[in-house]
């Protein structure tokens, strides 16, 4: 069972976490917590206080850090293993600040003590035991921030640590998020990473089910503050959800599925403050019936578009046009690209969009590739997902017709081989009436899964 930051995020909270675990008589469970509510954001920022030496900042973050786990700690009878470890991030925090330097390894350094203190929490309120993701086997390659686990390795000595503790009736509870390397160097995974954690020890130990504890029920057939009548999706399979996850439908780590799907092993998404619903059970096979199982929408994003006729025919210009992107960092969402070749369309975070128009002028237009880079911002993506797409005829059309009906104007359009989604741009201002018209189009609505 994973439980997320918000189900971390007081002792109260943590107290219903611990009451969930003890619940499931007969079964034995590893707990994998996140850090409590919002706290690896204000570490993060801590770091950078110190980094920049704006000490007030820093002693102000310092100041909330102690204050949220020393009282969860007061509360849950946990001092004795919060003291210290507060005191090794105090004395961390002050060594960036002495020196002005951070590197990633060391933000990782001070990113952990989220995760190492949530589960000292976690591990009184179970009475139980607080050990690392290293701890239990996790080891990761040294990519700090956004760290790889090294997965035969990590999974052989997962299994060899956690099953005779398991055995043992021992109330285990492990750090999500964190690792370290071979050489023990605490790293991250990446954030929202806790997930992944959870996955990586479901697999290693061949769980019977990972469950998923936050603060909403599952996954829905759309947002329900746009779509009224959305509905919770009972059960869908690794490749529904994993594509569903890329349209924010929930903010789960990329590659937190992948375990589990590897391994066959269901993952339940639940909620801590309503634990009397099932949730979304999610399965190597979706069930069957029903082509498309939500609509989606992809808010923040824009749409650059990279033309000129020079392109028509040119070998690499689209690598040129990924590198450019890769190089800046820059995430790209959708492309598309028609066969006249004479542009590519590329959806990206309306954050990225700066940096990466200035790499595309750079690298495309100034040698004569490319003529244009035009960006359109404020663009959203809009998608419907589902597995029983694929081989089905006609679920385009219906979609472009419905759309076109509300005389929504569709800016790009792009559709994977998997036939898993199709997706297009509208602008910003008609996404949500796009993902109503498609919702009740594909008959989603209605359902009452509670
Ligand atoms: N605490 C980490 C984060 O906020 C990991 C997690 O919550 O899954 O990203
Ligand atoms: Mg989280």
């Amino acid at each position: 069972m994973k439980f997320g930051g918000t189900s971390m995020a007081s002792a109260e909270t943590i107290r219903r976490c611990a009451t969930l675990v003890r619940a499931q008589d007969g079964h034995q469970v590893v707990a994998v917590v996140s850090a409590m509510s919002g706290m690896t954001d204000a570490l993060l920022e801590l770091a950078d206080a110190a980094h920049h030496g704006n000490r007030v900042r820093m002693h102000a973050l310092l100041g909330q850090v102690h204050e949220l786990h020393e009282q969860a700690a007061a509360d849950l009878n946990a001092q004795d293993a919060i003291t210290p470890l507060l005191a090794q991030l105090d004395a961390l925090v002050a060594g960036i600040s002495a020196v002005g330097e951070l590197t990633a390894r060391s933000r990782d350094a001070v990113l952990s003590f989220g995760e190492r203190m949530s589960s000292q929490l976690m591990a009184a309120a179970l009475e139980g035991v607080a050990l690392t993701g290293h701890e239990v086997g996790i080891v990761t390659d040294d990519h700090f921030g956004e760290a790889n686990p090294l997965m035969e390795l990590s999974r052989y000595q997962v299994a060899e640590r956690l099953g005779p503790r398991m055995a043992s009736g021992e109330h285990v509870v492990v750090t999500g998020f964190i690792a370290a390397t071979q050489h023990d160097v605490v790293t991250t995974i990446g954030r929202g990473g806790s997930d992944y954690t959870a996955t990586i020890l479901g697999a290693a130990i061949g769980a019977d089910e990972i469950w998923i504890w936050s603060d909403v029920d599952g996954l829905m057939s759309a947002d329900p503050r746009i779509v009224e009548d959305a509905h919770l999706l009972d059960h869908i399979s690794f490749n529904e959800a994993i594509e569903m996850g890329q349209f924010g439908a929930k903010s789960m780590h990329p590659r937190a599925l992948e375990p589990a799907a590897e391994y066959g092993i269901p993952v339940r998404m639940r909620n801590t403050f309503n634990p009397e619903c099932d949730g979304t059970l999610i399965t190597g096979q979706a069930p069957a019936g029903g082509t498309v199982r939500a609509a989606l929408r992809l808010k923040g994003s824009a749409l650059l578009n990279v033309s000129g006729a020079a392109m028509v025919g040119l070998p690499g210009t689209a690598a040129r046009i990924f590198t450019a992107l890769a190089e800046v960092g820059a995430n790209i969402q959708v492309i598309s690209q028609s066969v006249s070749e004479a542009g590519i369309s590329i959806v990206l975070p309306a954050s990225q969009l700066d940096q990466a128009r200035t790499a595309l002028e750079r690298q495309l237009v100034r040698p004569g590739i490319a003529r244009h880079v035009d960006v359109q911002e404020d663009a959203h993506v809009v998608a419907i997902v589902g597995s029983g797409m694929a081989g089905v005829p006609g679920i385009a059309a219906r979609l472009f017709t419905a759309i076109a009906a509300r005389e929504i104007n569709v800016i790009a359009i792009a559709q994977g081989s998997s036939e898993l989604s199709i997706c297009f741009v509208v602008h910003s201002d008609e996404s949500a009436e796009a993902v109503r018209v498609l919702h009740a189009e594909f008959g989603l609505g209605g359902g009452t899964h509670e």
